[in-house]
């Protein structure tokens, strides 16, 4: 759907060698974009149907239409988030699935040619794009923060000494933030990799210590783009702040909590909690748009205040992120009038 705020891609992988020596069976069909699923134990028109806005395949050659290689999935999903983050609009990808089902692969691959996955490929697109259009009046800056989920519990992956049970609160206008959460400044790709690297091995340490947690925790990791704006006739600064938030979730399977006991059972009731909740936000968000979508966001100015936002105004501008105005005080002013006329 072109133009939707949420976009769906299944992507099957191919048959690992255990399945392979098993003589495992494709239960799997591709139609357009819909994914059929045959249970060979029952009869034909047991099939069961999904459609998405991506089905993408991995057992064929490149020339079936359905066969996705790294490329063609970052071209899909991730070169449109970037043009909406480049626009101002927190944007988001994450995997979902079971352990072992691929979300890394797609996530971020490997490092030969051709087989990295989405988040290299942006980081590389948005780096040489900075380069391309960075100017003495247009400026940008590339922050990133790495966190970890694990039994409502967030963890700071890039602060060696963070022991976890850092403070999720709400800004009114910015929205929801984790408070002490580090954010380092990165000015090319190789800077966030090497986080990224540090950062999944402070996972890999808490994993080998509890038995593998990595797939049963989220990891969040959020790119903060600003791009700051000088306009020479009006002497005016302005900026625009997005967020590009890259989330491997911890495996769909765990959210089963049937027959476990005990720190198990606790953590797929965590799993289940927060995996529902992400499936009532995504409904909420894929509403909104049917009622009438979101505007594109602006550069913030320093004209006259605008009147008081309306909450679904508000709402526009915490998922947009992109209002911001030019001077730290005068956006802290505008900010208590606007509570003030609130309340
Ligand atoms: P997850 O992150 O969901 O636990 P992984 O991404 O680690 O799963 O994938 C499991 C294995 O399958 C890895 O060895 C990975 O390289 C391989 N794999 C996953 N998806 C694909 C794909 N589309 N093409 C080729 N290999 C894949």
């Amino acid at each position: 759907m072109a133009g939707a705020s949420v976009k769906v891609a299944v992507r099957v992988r191919p048959f690992n060698a255990r399945e392979t020596s098993r003589q495992a069976k494709c239960v799997i069909q591709m139609q357009g974009n819909t994914t059929c699923i045959t249970n060979p134990k029952l009869a034909k028109d047991a099939t069961k149907h999904f459609t998405f806005d991506y089905s993408y395949w991995s057992h064929t050659s490149v020339k079936d239409p359905h066969f996705a290689s790294q490329r063609r999935v970052y071209q899909d999903i991730g070169e449109e988030m970037l043009l909406h983050a480049f626009e101002g609009y927190n944007v988001c990808v994450l995997a979902y699935g079971q352990t072992g089902a691929g979300k890394s692969y797609t996530m971020m691959g490997r490092q030969e040619a051709g087989q990295q996955g989405i988040i290299p490929q942006l980081c590389e697109d948005l780096f040489t794009r900075v380069s391309r259009e960075g100017s003495p009046d247009l400026t940008f800056s590339v922050e990133v923060s790495y966190m970890e989920i694990y039994c409502e519990r967030v963890r700071d992956l890039l602060n060696p000494k963070s022991r976890g049970g850092l403070r999720v609160r709400e800004h009114p206008l910015m929205g929801p933030y984790v408070q002490d959460l580090s954010r380092l400044a990165v000015t090319s790709f190789e800077d966030i990799a090497d986080l990224m690297d540090s950062g999944n091995k402070a996972r890999t340490v808490a994993a080998t210590n509890m038995n593998e947690t990595s797939s049963r925790s989220h990891a969040v990791f959020t790119i903060v783009f600003s791009q700051r704006r000088h306009d020479r006739l009006t002497d005016l600064h302005t900026e625009k702040v997005s967020r590009i938030s890259l989330v491997d979730l911890a495996g769909s399977e765990r959210a089963d909590a049937s027959g476990a006991k005990g720190m198990r059972l606790k953590e797929g009731a965590n799993i289940n909690k927060s995996l529902t909740t992400l499936g009532k936000v995504i409904s909420a968000l894929a509403e909104a748009v049917s009622l009438g979508g979101v505007s594109p966001p602006t550069f913030g100015t320093s004209g006259p205040d605008p009147s008081p936002p309306s909450y679904a105004d508000r709402t526009k501008q915490i998922r947009c992120h992109a209002v911001i105005n030019e001077d730290p005080n005068a956006r802290l002013i505008r900010e208590l009038r606007q509570e003030v006329t609130r309340l």
